[in-house]
């Protein structure tokens, strides 16, 4: 396996109709993935692809946005205790669509939840972190459209210093450099998608992160990278992500995979 695409969706409905065609066309490719679930039933189906694919792994947890189901501890725990499965999320805060008191209440109540039984299972954190305004320009300067990623950090920081060893990503990161630097501050890395394909405004903070806290993902079936734009995501598009890196970094496409690879064993223990 040349590279593993750290955040992915097989288990969504997109895939539903030629799941081991997309799963063999990955494979084919020299290329793995983390399945990611957004509830408990995507988190069960996630780590039931990994049980039966080589070339997958999963991460359980409840999405922000699913905060209205309730959040069945007891069953995330004992998807936790399964080997294949590599960390807990996606987790985090999402004030994209709808941002009230009581969605960020309820929605930092789910996050605190899961991180405490990633501290109880001692694995990493998936995060999804969008603020309510999330373009790369408006994210200049910190405020308003920092929003969640201020929240979340705050949530983090503190949480910090009961679980030193705390660690994860920031998948999918549409934040700055100094929202960059609070995240490696506390042990975390950066997960880039397709949007550095096809958005020029994030060739500063993927310069800026350290190559050795850089993640690769796709987000498959969505935000599909350059060249492919139109079609759905796939995780063999990852590769994609990977030679935008490594041509920002000046290094060569087989570098960068190589030493994303390490970077990705190294966080999920893989
Ligand atoms: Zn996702």
């Amino acid at each position: 396996m040349k590279i593993v695409d750290t955040h992915s969706h097989f288990n969504l409905h997109q895939f539903e109709h030629d799941l081991p065609e997309s799963i063999a066309s990955m494979a084919g490719e020299g290329v793995g993935t983390i399945c990611v679930g957004i509830d408990l039933s995507t988190s069960d189906h996630a780590m039931r692809l990994a049980q039966e694919n080589p070339s997958i792994w999963a991460c359980v947890g409840q999405h922000p946005t699913e905060w209205e189901k309730p959040f069945e501890e007891n069953e995330f725990r004992k998807l936790l205790s399964e080997p294949r499965v590599v960390a807990v999320g996606e987790c985090g805060l999402d004030y994209f669509r709808e941002k009230s008191e009581e969605l960020m209440a309820k929605q930092k109540d789910l996050f605190l939840k899961q991180i405490k039984l990633a501290h109880e299972a001692d694995l990493p954190l998936m995060l999804h972190i969008r603020p309510s305004a999330s373009t790369m320009p408006a994210l200049s300067s910190l405020g308003e459209a920092g929003d969640a990623y201020e929240d979340a950090l705050e949530i983090l920081e503190s949480y910090k210093k009961s679980w030193p060893e705390m660690c994860g990503t920031a998948h999918f990161f549409v934040g700055t450099k100094e929202i960059a630097q609070r995240f490696l501050d506390i042990g975390f890395y950066i997960s880039f998608s397709g949007v550095i394909t096809f958005v020029p405004e994030y060739e500063e903070v993927v310069k800026f992160v350290p190559l050795d806290r850089i993640l690769p993902e796709t987000d498959a079936p969505f935000a599909t990278p350059t060249p492919h734009r139109g079609k759905r995501n796939q995780p063999e598009y990852v590769l994609e992500v990977v030679k935008k890196i490594a041509e920002i970094k000046g290094l060569s496409t087989e570098e960068t995979e190589v030493r994303l690879l390490e970077n990705t064993k190294k966080l999920f223990k893989i």
